[in-house]
C-alpha cells in the first residue's frame, strides 16, 4: 500500500531516494515487462495538470511518483504533512544507475538532443564500470522513426526505460505506448542526460541543499522564467484552496497498490 500525499490532485509518494530505488527494484521483479510507470512531479507538472485533463489522469496511474522539487515540499507543508526528502530527477536517475552497476539491471536511454544520451552513456560507463546501458536514442524523431525505436527497445527488453522528452510529452509518450513496450519500468527524466553528458552543470551542493537549485537554473537558463512563472500562482492556489489535496479534475482512480 502506497503512502501518498496529494497536491492539487497529483499523487506523490512519501519516499526517500533509497526507498524509491528499492520500490523500482520490486517493480522490476513483479512487472514481467508490463511497463510500470514512474513519474517525478514538480510544480510545473502540478500546474500543467490543472489545465490538461489527459496529463492529470496519466499522473494518477503511476506505480511510483517521486517528490522532485522544493515546491512540492512546500505543498505538503501547507497540509501539515511532509516528504522525508526531496528527490531531484538526477538523484533518482543516479540511484538506478548504481543499482544497475550492482545488480545488472538493463537500461535504455531515450531522449535528449543528438549525441547527448550517447555521451551520457559513455560518461556513466567510465564512472560505473558495470552499469548495463543496452541502448540509446535521441529524442527528436518522426512517426516512422518512432516505430523503429520501439522495435529496438522491444528487441533489447530493458528492465528500465528512461524517457527524456520534456514534460508532459515524456509522460504522455510512456502512457500512450505502455501496452506495446516490453520493459519492466518506464520513467520520465526531463533534462537529466544533459547533466550527465556535461552539457549543463548542476548547482553546487550547498545551493542544492538550501533548496535554491531552481534559482541557479533560472540564472543559467533565463528562458526558464516563462516556465517558472506558475510558481506564485501555485502558492496562491494552495494557500487559498480549502482542500489542498483536490485538483480541478477528479482523482478517484489513483493507483494505490
Ligand atoms: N527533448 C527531446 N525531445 C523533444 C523535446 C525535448 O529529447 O521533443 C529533451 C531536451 O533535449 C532536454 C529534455 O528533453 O534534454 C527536456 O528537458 P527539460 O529541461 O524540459 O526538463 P526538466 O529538466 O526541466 O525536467
Amino acid at each position: 500500500m502506497r503512502d501518498i500525499i496529494t497536491i492539487l490532485g497529483v499523487p506523490i509518494d512519501r519516499v526517500t531516494k533509497k526507498e524509491a530505488g528499492k520500490i523500482t527494484e520490486e517493480l522490476i521483479q513483479q512487472s514481467k515487462k508490463t511497463c510500470k510507470m514512474i513519474f517525478a512531479p514538480n510544480v510545473e507538472f502540478i500546474m500543467m495538470a490543472q489545465k490538461d485533463k489527459e496529463f492529470f489522469n496519466i499522473l494518477q496511474q503511476s506505480s511510483l511518483s517521486t517528490p522532485d522539487s522544493i515546491g512540492v515540499m512546500i505543498g505538503a507543508k501547507l497540509q501539515k504533512k511532509f516528504f522525508p526528502e526531496r528527490i531531484p530527477g538526477q538523484s533518482y536517475f543516479r540511484e538506478i544507475i548504481e543499482l544497475s552497476n550492482k545488480n545488472g539491471y538493463s537500461i535504455y536511454l531515450l531522449g535528449g538532443a543528438q549525441g547527448i544520451a550517447q555521451k551520457a552513456k559513455q560518461n556513466l560507463e567510465k564512472e560505473f564500470p558495470k552499469v548495463n546501458i543496452v541502448g540509446v536514442h535521441e529524442g527528436y524523431f518522426n512517426e516512422e522513426e518512432e516505430k523503429d525505436i520501439i522495435k529496438e527497445i522491444n528487441n533489447l527488453k530493458p528492465n528500465i526505460l528512461f524517457v527524456a522528452l520534456g514534460a508532459p510529452r515524456q509522460e504522455k509518450w510512456i502512457f500512450n505506448h505502455r501496452d506495446e513496450l516490453k520493459v519492466d519500468v518506464a520513467t520520465g527524466q526531463g533534462g537529466t542526460y544533459d547533466y550527465e553528458a556535461g552539457k549543463i552543470r548542476r548547482a553546487p551542493k550547498i545551493v542544492q541543499k538550501i533548496g535554491m537549485e531552481w534559482f541557479w537554473r533560472l540564472c543559467r537558463q533565463p528562458k526558464r522564467i516563462i516556465r517558472q512563472r506558475v510558481l506564485p500562482i501555485y502558492l496562491i492556489k494552495l494557500i487559498f484552496a480549502k482542500d489542498k489535496t483536490k485538483g480541478r479534475f477528479s482523482n478517484e482512480d489513483i493507483n494505490t497498490k
